[in-house]
Formats: C-alpha cells, sequence, structure tokens
C-alpha cells in the first residue's frame, strides 16, 4: 500500500480509502451483511487501508434516512479493536438542518453509532448552493469552530458535487478546511468541480480524497467494442480498474481514492493496484482522453447508481432503469438491454409508472432531472421490446 499526506492535516493517509456506502448487504440496502462485511473490512485494515469513510444516511431505508454504515462501521471497529488504525471519515447532513442545534444533534448521534469520542474528519454532506447558504445563516462555522476546540473533531472539511463558482465560495469562506471529497475520474475532468476543483485545493494545502473513482462501475464493466479498440493500442496493457485507478493515483493533487468495495475480490485487486502504481505514459495518457470521448458520445445519462433517490414512493426502480438503460446505449445494444429491462424490473417499477410527483427533486448528485430521464428510459425500451 502507497501512503500519502493528506494536504495541511499532515494524516498519512493510504492512497486507497475504504467507502462506507456500497458494504455487502443482504436483500435490503438497510441490511447490511455483516458478515461478508467484517471479511472486506478486516482484509483491507490487514493489507494497509487506514481510513474508512461513511455518512449519516448511507445503508439506510429511505431517502434521508439514519442509515446503518455507520452503526456497523463502529461496532467492526469497537469488536475488533481497530479504532487506533484507521481514520474516520464522516459527514453531517446538510439537507436535514433545520436550526442551529441540529448540527451538533446529528454529530452526537453519530458520534454514539460509530463508537467514538471523536471524529477524524467530519464533512458537511455534498454542499449544494442552497444547502451552503442555509447553514452559513445557522452559523455552521461557529459549529465547527466549537468542535474542533472541544476535540469532537479532528478535522474539517465538505463533499460536494457542485459547480465550481460555489465550489471557490465555500472555500473562501473558512480558513480552516483542512479536507474536501470530490467527484473524480477520467470522464469527469470538466464535470462539476473536476480538475479545477483539484488545482484550488492542492494551491490551498487542502487534502483532496475522491469519489465515484469508476463512474458507479461504468468504466469497468460492459467495456463498449469501441473503447475496447482504443485501449489495445496502450503501450503497457491495463485492466479497466487499473486504467481507472491509476489514471487517479498518477496526478499529484489527488490524495486518497475512496472505493465503496463490496466483495474481497474487489478489495484485494484494489490494494494490489494501490500497492505498486505504475506510471502512465504520455502516449497512453492521450488513450485516456480518447477513451473519455469515446464514452461521452455513447453514454445514456450520468446516473452513478448510488442509490440517493431511493425508496421512490411510487416504487420505481430508478438504479436498474437508469442502469439497463445505459449499458444498451453504451454497447448499442437495446434489444439485449430491454429483455433485462422486461425482466428483471417487476411491472410498477418500470420508468413509465413514474407520475411526476417530484419527490426525487434535488437529491441526486449528478443533478439528473430523473422523471425526464425515466420518460427517455420509456421511449428508448418503447412498446416494440415489450413482449419478453
Ligand atoms: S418523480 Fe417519479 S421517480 Fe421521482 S419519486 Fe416521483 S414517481 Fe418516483
Ligand atoms: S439518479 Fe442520481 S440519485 Fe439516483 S441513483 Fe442515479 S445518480 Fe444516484
Amino acid at each position: 500500500m502507497q501512503y500519502r499526506e493528506l494536504g495541511k492535516t499532515k494524516e498519512n493517509v493510504s492512497i486507497l480509502g475504504f467507502g462506507g456506502m456500497r458494504l455487502p448487504t443482504k436483500g435490503s440496502n438497510d441490511n447490511i451483511d455483516e458478515i461478508k462485511a467484517n471479511e472486506i473490512l478486516s482484509y483491507g485494515i490487514t493489507n494497509g487501508i487506514n481510513i474508512i469513510d461513511t455518512a449519516y444516511p448511507y445503508h439506510s431505508a429511505g431517502i434521508d434516512g439514519n442509515g446503518n454504515s455507520e452503526t456497523f462501521i463502529g461496532k467492526f471497529l469497537k469488536e475488533n479493536n481497530y479504532r487506533d488504525d484507521v481514520l474516520i471519515s464522516t459527514k453531517s447532513p446538510s439537507w436535514l438542518i433545520e436550526e442551529k442545534g441540529d448540527f451538533e444533534y446529528y454529530l452526537d448521534k453519530q458520534l454514539k453509532k460509530l463508537q467514538t469520542d471523536s471524529i477524524d474528519i467530519y464533512l458537511l454532506h455534498a454542499l449544494s448552493e442552497d444547502d451552503w447558504n442555509k447553514i452559513r445563516k445557522l452559523r455552521v462555522l461557529d459549529f465547527l469552530d466549537d468542535c474542533l476546540s472541544s476535540g469532537k473533531i479532528k478535522h474539517v472539511g465538505f463533499s460536494s458535487h457542485c459547480e465550481i463558482d460555489t465550489f471557490v465560495n465555500i472555500l473562501d469562506a473558512y480558513p480552516k478546511w483542512e479536507v474536501v471529497l470530490t467527484q473524480m475520474n477520467y470522464l469527469d475532468e470538466y464535470y462539476q468541480t473536476g480538475i479545477m476543483g483539484l488545482d484550488q485545493l492542492k494551491q490551498l494545502n487542502i487534502g483532496s480524497m475522491i469519489m465515484e473513482p469508476l463512474r458507479g462501475g461504468r468504466l469497468v464493466q460492459n467495456i463498449p467494442p469501441e473503447v475496447q479498440k482504443i485501449w489495445d493500442t496502450a503501450e503497457l496493457k491495463r485492466t479497466p480498474v487499473e486504467w481507472a485507478l491509476e489514471y487517479l493515483w498518477n496526478r499529484d493533487d489527488v490524495d486518497c481514492v475512496l472505493s465503496g468495495m463490496n466483495s474481497l475480490e474487489q478489495v484485494k485487486q484494489n490494494i494490489q493496484i494501490a500497492s505498486n502504481v505504475k506510471e502512465i505514459s504520455q502516449h497512453d495518457k492521450e488513450l485516456i482522453r480518447q477513451v473519455a470521448r469515446t464514452y461521452r458520445k455513447l453514454t445514456g445519462n450520468e446516473c452513478t447508481s448510488c442509490g440517493y433517490c431511493m425508496p421512490c414512493p411510487e416504487g420505481i426502480d430508478i438504479v436498474n432503469c437508469f442502469k439497463e438503460y445505459n449499458i444498451g446505449k453504451i454497447l448499442n445494444n437495446p434489444k439485449g438491454s430491454a429483455l433485462q429491462y422486461f425482466t428483471l424490473i417487476d411491472d410498477g417499477s418500470k420508468a413509465d409508472s413514474c407520475t411526476n410527483c417530484r419527490n426525487c427533486e434535488f437529491v441526486c448528485p449528478q443533478m439528473l432531472n430523473i422523471p425526464e430521464e425515466l420518460k427517455k428510459v420509456d421511449e428508448y425500451f418503447g412498446r416494440e421490446f415489450n413482449h419478453f
């Protein structure tokens, strides 16, 4: 495992961090498979991972619910005596804050769930311009000052899916930011804050943590033949996971890449790559740009399967509707995906059952207009395939 200094925190973090939003589950997202999750987290820690990232709602039954990821991680660290071996990063649910006292209410709840007296890295979660304006009025920065003084929090930061202007405003507002979590992969250099955001962080010596390194799996599953053809001309052949992770670790403005691993095989594979990061030649960097251009032309929408929009009150299986749609588009195989779409997704859970109630409005970190995208899914698969 390789390690890098996390900006001004001076913490020496493993370049691969364990993301706690896609732990193995049994049946439903809120039911963590503790035996499997124990196994993969233990393997990760004993093989050098020293940072685990979670958040208040991860592995919850509802969009805004109190999730089980923090609870499981707290129990896991306590029972295995690992607390001193890892940094815990978790997040304040900024969209749930209605009054000043709520900041402390959620933090105290999270300390209890995580069975610890102090959070190593506390991030304001998924700041949008509106949430930022709201929590600033509720004096969030005073709250952070108090927590840093009392020791309840060691390092503060935020995570964002916003555009660069809002990002810079947030950075400018507080000199004590030490860590920022942003979305980055080779498809997203110019999406959300992208490389401009990373450059800002480097200039300010703020630690950078990266989410969505595999773009919700899109960069490593169902590789389109057009993309494979480009990879086949590389000077150094790599697997799709190696391309995605080594692209990030070849950047000197990336400190730690979070991966939401949910199988032992994935953990072993990612640790192996993180232990021997190979330099990418100029020739192969150009191939990455070509691959990114090719994906952009092929893709349907930007869904990363994060599940924040689920459950939908009408029972729409948004994640799988978009997944089959995007696979069909990327592989240019609507018929193949339609077979999956009509057989795997129950009637009533398909795109055509969306009532446009707009309950899912504003929850998508990729800023997707979900009902509009569902209309496209319905049109794409259309009636002509509806005979499976
Ligand atoms: S708009 Fe459609 S997808 Fe969104 S919550 Fe309502 S029914 Fe579900
Ligand atoms: S539509 Fe948005 S919120 Fe829902 S799974 Fe996709 S990326 Fe996540």
